[in-house]
């Protein structure tokens, strides 16, 4: 009973159209789900770009830098792309904002070393996979700083203040820092250098997210010359006022009060991969108490919280294992899970059906915006989920927004290189 039917779907799609346009106003901002951050991304590498750049991907439990070699006109190889990456200890996550960018920095210092460029100021760019305010590209305040560890002294501060405190505390390198984006972004970027079309970035990995190219007229506060500006909405907000409650279960209900935030992400906690494994363990146990499974006897394995997901402290970022270990485990515990009638299915099939509707309402009110009749659009997509169901979420949009084309792009392991585009492509505007 968790596959969502047509009609419900659609409300959703139409619920989270409104809030959007909700969040986008200056109105309605703040009573709005979504936050609807813009982004001051308003423009895409066009190829004239050349140069060396660095791409950092900030993310909980690792770091990854990139460096990227272009010349213009050139299409994007490989060898144009250096990169390693870096797990963060888990001590470093628990202590504060001031050591943590310490080890990003001492992360950066020995990437230099490693690709011989300590003595020059390389035009940089990073991702984080948290939300920001931003009032220009370069300039992001934490809204919140991340889905796993409860708040640090992070919240309210300037990312890239933080990162460039840290290098001059480092002291043996230094970086010019040109943006901060969120990693949706970094997504889209990384694809739309190929793809020119691509204006959405998706991710449906342990959080959920989606960002896309917006008016500048529906922008508040945005004075650019501009078109459009990349918006981070922070989907995974949707239903925070109760918006989602028809169709949150029982198991879902368990599963946010046991989290970290309860109250707080309810569409993420129904599709993230971080949650999605505590849903299916909320269903088994349910099952295993009604008798239908184990002959009713409780399974100790089962009682374990974060059996499903690698528990948000153990890398999970750089494991992706999440989702695909669940049925590995389902069939250790002598589960059969065929793909139809798992429980494990039911739970990961209902999450790519809302992102799908997510995305739906997307790219229907880009159309919409664009005032045409019809839109081809490309989407960035990556994250486990969209590797598990990327049928469901495909056949979910095409249904619910039958007058876009969308086509997807896989990028995977590329947000890095979206960051160090970004910095090309900022850099090669303020040469101009
Ligand atoms: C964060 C977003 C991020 C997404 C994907 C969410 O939990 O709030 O900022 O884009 O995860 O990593
Ligand atoms: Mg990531």
């Amino acid at each position: 009973a968790m596959c969502l039917r047509e009609d419900q779907l659609q409300i959703i799609s139409v619920l989270f159209e409104a809030e959007m346009k909700k969040g986008l106003s200056s109105k309605s901002r703040a009573v709005a789900a979504v936050k609807m951050l813009p982004t001051h991304v308003c423009a895409s590498p066009n190829r004239s770009e050349s140069g060396q750049y660095l791409g950092l991907e900030l993310e909980e439990t690792r770091v990854r830098a990139v460096l990227l070699n272009i010349r213009n006109g050139q299409p994007l190889h490989h060898t144009n792309l250096h990169h390693k990456i870096y797990e963060v200890p888990l001590q470093r996550l628990h202590t504060g904002a001031e050591e943590y960018f310490d080890h990003v920095a001492q992360c950066i210092s020995d990437f230099l070393d490693f690709v011989g460029k300590k003595n020059t100021c390389l035009p940089a760019a990073l991702t984080v996979s948290f939300p920001c305010e931003q009032t220009a590209t370069d300039k992001g305040t934490v809204l919140n700083w991340s889905r796993c560890v409860k708040a640090t002294d992070c919240e309210r501060q300037d990312v890239v203040t933080m990162l460039r405190e840290a290098i001059d505390r480092h002291g043996t390198f230094d970086l010019d820092i040109v943006a901060v984006v969120n990693d949706t972004v970094g997504t889209m970027i990384s694809c739309a250098y190929d793809d020119p079309q691509c204006e959405v970035g998706l991710i449906v990995g342990t959080g959920v997210n989606i960002c896309y190219m917006e008016e500048l007229k529906n922008i508040k506060n945005a004075f650019r010359k501009e078109q459009r500006m990349c918006i981070n909405t922070e989907c995974g907000r949707l239903g925070e006022n109760g918006s989602l409650n028809d169709i949150i279960t029982p198991y879902d209900i368990q599963v946010d009060l046991d989290s970290l935030h309860p109250g707080k992400q309810r569409f993420e906690k129904l599709t993230g991969g971080l949650y999605l494994g505590e849903v299916v363990r909320q269903v088994l146990l349910d099952l295993t108490r009604r008798g239908l499974l184990f002959k009713g006897h409780e399974n100790i394995a089962l009682q374990t919280p974060g059996l499903f997901h690698i528990s948000c402290l153990s890398q999970i970022e750089s494991g992706r294992v999440g989702l695909l270990q669940v049925r590995s485990i389902l069939q250790q515990l002598g589960i059969e899970s065929s793909c139809d009638d798992s429980v494990c299915c039911a739970v990961t099939c209902r999450a790519a059906q809302l992102c799908g509707a997510a995305l739906a309402a997307v790219v229907d009110k880009m159309r919409e915006n664009r005032t045409r009749d019809s839109l081809n659009i490309t989407v960035a997509a990556h994250g486990e989920l969209y590797k598990i169901h990327p049928q469901i979420l495909k056949e979910t949009v095409k249904r619910l927004a039958p007058q876009c084309a969308v086509t997807f792009m896989t990028s995977e392991e590329e947000t890095g290189k979206g960051a160090a585009l970004i910095a090309a492509t900022a850099r090669q505007k303020s040469e101009q």
